[in-house]
């Protein structure tokens, strides 16, 4: 099993991150990403520890080698219900806080092996590289990101006819050996965190597009492989006034490969628009994918309740029924989010290949209503806090100093804390809602599985309309009333 330190030493490889104009020599080192990485390590560490065995492993078929659940192509209901438990674990270790953990990309790859004749569609070759990527990763334990959507630079213009073609990632040489790649990718969240970057495009493409219809990886080390994170929000955030904000920071970055070569071997969808598109839709792969961030969800939306609840028990307005039935309706709300998720996993059929697919109307039905949803509840507890984020000392230091200290022990305690521990909840709630850190998480759960425009279209193409409609036309054709 990889452990938490064999994680953090292969981190210092020469990947190229920039934070304020500089080049970040070791993600590890830095205050922009160190806690962030060790938080990842945390998770390889829970994963090999030997008591938790059989909750976060399986036997590689290849090797006989514990590997971790992330990878299972599930075959069954109690298979992907195993995946479920894995994923829980480690999002309970990071409160649901960090959505590109390790097993978000797994879940990608495991289902495009699940259906390589999509990728062999395009040459034998592209389905064979995408099994043995797959088994490479699942065997050795790699942490995959990826960037599989362009630049907002022009998005009135197909890809091809951007001001210059090289702007949006795509192939600029084919060699013998490999292909080369120039150009841009929006987001890969963990990107300097992660052993290989996955590049390809979930947008449509058009005819004219095919530079930019691939699917391959690149080790994030790779020479021309620039990684440009948004501000750090652990640059500044010191642990106890940003908890979350000083470990969770899981750093959105803009890709820029800039003559990036990439083998063979690497590359599973070459130049083909058609392929580039059924990897998404005719194999499971964005059903796993996203079971993980559903199940990081539900795990992040119970830790969210337990803050309100806990922030209504301090403020001592816990008995008020108005508050109680403003709970309830949060409640509700935690508890839709976690029955679909179990609905995901029942209404999941078998392929004729013997592969479980969780249910994709269930799947989309949840995530074209959470970004409405998530910015509901968090509204809610911003109405039940009042000031209770705000009356506050500015910082933690405010306790060590005599001439401040003993009002704010004083005056700043609650009835069931004393000031210490209600200023470090408080603060711990702040980092979750209203911080930066908590302000990007709104943006996150709003798009991290595309605009929700899009998803309510996956709904509609999904859902059981013909069911509907049978009902509609039983009605027109009722026999007559009796006379
Ligand atoms: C914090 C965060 C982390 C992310 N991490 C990753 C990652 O690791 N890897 C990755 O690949 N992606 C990631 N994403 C998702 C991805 O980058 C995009 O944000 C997502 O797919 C939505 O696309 P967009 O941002 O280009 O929005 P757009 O497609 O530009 O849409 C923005 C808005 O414009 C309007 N709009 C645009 N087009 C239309 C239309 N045709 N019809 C109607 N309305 C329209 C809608 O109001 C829409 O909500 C992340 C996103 C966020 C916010």
């Amino acid at each position: 099993m990889r452990s938490g330190s064999d994680y953090l030493r292969s981190l210092d490889d020469g990947r190229q991150a920039f934070v304020d104009g500089e080049r970040v020599t070791d993600v590890t080192q830095h205050p922009a990403f160190r806690e962030a990485a060790r938080s990842i390590a945390r998770l390889y560490d829970i994963a090999a520890a030997p008591e938790n065995r059989e909750r976060m492993t399986f036997t590689s078929p290849k090797t006989g080698q514990p590997v971790l659940r992330a990878w299972q192509i599930p075959r069954s209901h109690a298979d992907l219900r195993a995946r479920r438990l894995f994923s829980e674990t480690w999002a309970e270790a990071t409160f649901g806080l960090m959505g590109r953990s390790p097993d978000h990309v797994a879940g990608f790859f495991s289902g495009f092996a699940a259906v390589p004749s999509v990728f062999a569609a395009g040459g034998q070759k592209f389905g064979d590289n995408i099994v043995a990527f797959y088994e490479r990763a699942r065997d050795e334990h790699l942490y995959l990101s990826y960037a599989i959507v362009p630049p907002q630079i022009d998005r009135s213009k197909p890809a091809h006819k951007q001001s210059d073609p090289t702007l949006y990632a795509g192939v600029v040489k084919e060699r013998d050996d490999g292909i080369v790649i120039s150009g841009a990718q929006q987001l890969a969240t963990a990107g300097p965190l992660s052993d290989y970057i996955h590049l390809s495009c979930i947008h449509p493409l058009q005819p004219g597009d095919e530079n930019y219809a691939n699917g391959l990886v690149v080790p994030v080390n790779a020479q021309g492989l620039r990684l440009y994170p948004r501000r750090p929000f652990a640059l500044h955030a010191n642990a106890a006034d940003y908890p979350l904000s000083s470990r969770f920071d899981e750093s959105d970055c803009y890709v820029v490969f800039d003559n990036v070569f990439v083998p063979w071997e690497h590359v599973y969808i070459y130049r083909n628009i058609e392929i580039c598109r059924d990897q998404w839709w005719k194999t499971p792969a964005h059903l796993f994918g996203n079971h993980q961030a559903q199940v990081r969800y539900a795990t992040k939306l119970r830790f969210m309740i337990g803050l309100a609840k806990r922030m209504n028990e301090m403020t001592g307005n816990e008995a008020h029924p108005a508050v109680q039935m403003t709970m309830g309706e949060l409640a509700a709300l935690v508890s839709i989010v976690e029955s679909m998720l179990l609905a995901h996993e029942t209404a999941a059929p078998i392929d004729a290949d013997g592969v479980l697919w969780p249910s994709r109307t269930v799947l989309y039905a949840v995530m074209a209503m959470q970004s409405e949803f998530n910015g509901r509840m968090l509204e809610t507890i911003r109405e039940l806090a009042g000031a209770a984020f705000i009356t506050l000392p500015s910082s933690a230091k405010d306790f060590d100093s005599p001439e401040t200290a003993p009002d704010i022990e004083r005056y700043m305690a609650s009835a069931s804390s004393d000031a210490k521990g209600r200023v470090a909840f408080m603060r711990l709630m702040w980092d979750f809602l209203g911080s930066e850190f908590g302000s990007r998480h709104q943006q996150y759960e709003k798009f991290y599985g595309g605009a929700s425009f899009v998803v309510k279209q996956n709904v509609y193409r999904n859902y059981d309309f013909k069911r509907a409609t049978a009902l509609v036309d039983q009605a027109l054709n009722l026999p007559p009333l009796a006379e």
